[in-house]
C-alpha cells in the first residue's frame, strides 16, 4: 500500500479582514501525498494554494480540519516530534530575492538549518557539506563567501534549494519556485528539482500558476479555485481529459508548440476575475465566470466526487462514475445567456 506522507482532511484557513469581513483562503480541501511523488497544486493568484501550503507547512495553523505528516497531526506535535517535522519537512519560496538574507553570506544561509539542527559536524566538515551543496545545485563551491545579491534570480533559486536540501528533508512544499524567474530559467530550475527528486527519493508538493511546468514535473495534479479543489487526477489524464469548465478555461491559454494545432485550438476567455472571498451564496463559485452554468448551479455547490479511476470532479455536469457530461444536467440556462 501507497504511504502518504502528507495528508489534508477538511482544510480550512479563514482570514478575518474586519469587523464582519471573512476571506476563506482555503475552504474544505483534502488530498494526500505519497512518498516520492510530486503533487501539483494549480490555480490563478487568489485561489488559495499559498495559503494551502503554507497551512501544510504549520506557518498558519487551519481554521478546521488537519494537516497529517506520517500519521500523525501536525498541530499537536510534542517538542522532538515537532523538530523532526521542520527538519523533514522545508519550502522553497516564489521569491528568490527576497526569500534569502542579503546580508549574509551564502555559505552561512546554507549551513544556518544544519547548524540548527546538529548536522553541520566541525567547522572544516559543515564547509565541504555546503560545498557539495552548491555542487548538487549546479553552482560553484567557490561561492560560499558571497552575498546573495551577486547572484542571478535563478542562481538565487538554486541557493534557496541548496538551502532546503541542507537538512535532508523528505518533503519539500515548493511554492510558485519558478514565477519570478524568466522563462528559458524556469525549465532549468524544474530539471534540477526533478534530479534531486531522482537522486534523493524526495516528494514534492508544487504549487504554479503555469499548468504547462506542472504538467512536466508533477505525477497528479490539483487544481483550486477559490479556496477548494475542483479537479484531480494523475496529470496525465487531467490534461489529456480536463472535465471541469475552469480547468477547461485554464489549459486552452497554454500555448501548443504546433503552430497548425495552436492555430485551431479553441481558447476558452473566463468571465471576470477571480477577486474578493469565497462567499459567493448557494451553489457553485464559479457560476459567474462558467460558459456552461445551469439552473442547479445557483442552488447546490457541486462536491468532488470520483468521476473515472483517480478523477476527482466538483461540478454538476458530471455523476459519479461518469467522466462525460451528463445529458440529465444539461439544462442550460438560456435565461442567463449561458446556454453552449
Ligand atoms: Fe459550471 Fe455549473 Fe459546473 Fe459550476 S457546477 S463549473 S457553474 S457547470
Amino acid at each position: 500500500m501507497e504511504e502518504h506522507l502528507l495528508e489534508v482532511r477538511n482544510l480550512k484557513k479563514y482570514f478575518k479582514t474586519g469587523k464582519h469581513h471573512v476571506v476563506k483562503a482555503v475552504d474544505d480541501v483534502s488530498f494526500y501525498v505519497s512518498k516520492g511523488e510530486t503533487l501539483g497544486i494549480v490555480g490563478e493568484s487568489g485561489c488559495g494554494k499559498t495559503t494551502c501550503g503554507r497551512t501544510c507547512m504549520g506557518i498558519y495553523s487551519p481554521t478546521e480540519g488537519e494537516v497529517l505528516y506520517k500519521g500523525m497531526s501536525v498541530g499537536s506535535l510534542q517538542r522532538k516530534e515537532r523538530q523532526r517535522f521542520t527538519k523533514e519537512v522545508q519550502m522553497i519560496f516564489q521569491d528568490p530575492y527576497s526569500s534569502l538574507d542579503p546580508r549574509m553570506k551564502v555559505g552561512d544561509i546554507i549551513a544556518e538549518g544544519m547548524l540548527a539542527h546538529h548536522m553541520a559536524g566541525d567547522s572544516s566538515q559543515c564547509t565541504e557539506k555546503v560545498k557539495k551543496l552548491l555542487a548538487d545545485v549546479g553552482l560553484s563551491g567557490g561561492h560560499t563567501d558571497r552575498y546573495v545579491h551577486e547572484f542571478s534570480g535563478g542562481q538565487r533559486q538554486r541557493i534557496g534549494i541548496a538551502r532546503a536540501l541542507a537538512v535532508e528533508p523528505e518533503l519539500i512544499v515548493c511554492d510558485e519556485p519558478i514565477s519570478a524567474l524568466d522563462v528559458s530559467v524556469q525549465a532549468q530550475i524544474v530539471n534540477l528539482l526533478m534530479k534531486l527528486q531522482a537522486d534523493r527519493g524526495l516528494t514534492y508538493m508544487f504549487i504554479a500558476h503555469d499548468l504547462s511546468m506542472v504538467k512536466y514535473i508533477s505525477d497528479r495534479t490539483a487544481v483550486m479555485y477559490h479556496g477548494k479543489i475542483v479537479e484531480t487526477a494523475p496529470s496525465d489524464l487531467l490534461y489529456e481529459n480536463p472535465l471541469h469548465p475552469y480547468t477547461k478555461a485554464l489549459l486552452s491559454a497554454v500555448p501548443i508548440p504546433d503552430p497548425i494545432v495552436e492555430a485551431k485550438k479553441r481558447r476558452i476567455s473566463l468571465r471576470g476575475e477571480l477577486t474578493g472571498s469565497a462567499d459567493t451564496g448557494i451553489g457553485c463559485r464559479f457560476r459567474q465566470r462558467c460558459e456552461k452554468e445551469m439552473g442547479i448551479c445557483a442552488k447546490e455547490e457541486p462536491m468532488l466526487q470520483e468521476v473515472e479511476k483517480g478523477h476527482f470532479a466538483a461540478c454538476h455536469l458530471y455523476k459519479e462514475g461518469s467522466a462525460s457530461e451528463s445529458p440529465a444536467c444539461g439544462r442550460y440556462d438560456m435565461e442567463g445567456g449561458n446556454a453552449d
